[in-house]
């Protein structure tokens, strides 16, 4: 089996069940959405998703993505990535990375960041309460666009 299937197959069945875990139905539309999402290396707006969803499942609207990702999202199952962009980008929770945002193109990219996860946190946060999730969102121009004459 390649490996990026095995991983894929990995993501389905903790989605299961942590749907199950949730006390919510695994429907094919749920499923689809979410499997989707698992390919996708690029944080797909609802837009794309159903553009790309749309010939596999021809009954599937706009809506019912909305919906299906907000349920997923107060799951914790999904995360919503916001950017400069009014759409909201959508992406699976694990595996936990950061995120590096290019003000010119708009591209998400992932990165990991071991000593940001580690860190000491300064004493006004421990002194505010408790931290439960870290993730850092640098903004910036990547490479790509620094070449090209503006
Ligand atoms: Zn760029
Ligand atoms: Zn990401």
């Amino acid at each position: 089996m390649p490996q990026n299937k095995k991983q894929s197959d990995d993501k389905i069945a903790r989605f299961e069940s942590a749907l199950k875990a949730a006390g919510l139905k695994l429907t094919y539309q749920r499923l689809e959405i979410f499997r989707e999402l698992a390919n996708a290396a690029d944080h797909p707006t609802v837009e794309i998703l159903h553009q790309r969803l749309k010939n596999r499942i021809p009954t599937l609207s706009l809506d019912t993505i909305y919906r299906t990702l907000a349920t997923l999202e107060q799951h914790g199952l999904i995360t919503r990535v916001q950017t400069a962009e009014s759409q909201a980008h959508f992406e699976l929770t694990i595996p936990h990375h950061h995120h590096l945002i290019c003000e010119k193109c708009g591209r998400i990219t992932d990165f990991d960041w071991p000593a940001f996860d580690n860190a000491p946190l300064p004493e006004k946060v421990s002194s505010w309460g408790k931290v439960f999730h870290r993730k850092a969102i640098l903004h910036g121009r990547c490479l790509v666009c620094q070449s090209v004459l503006t």
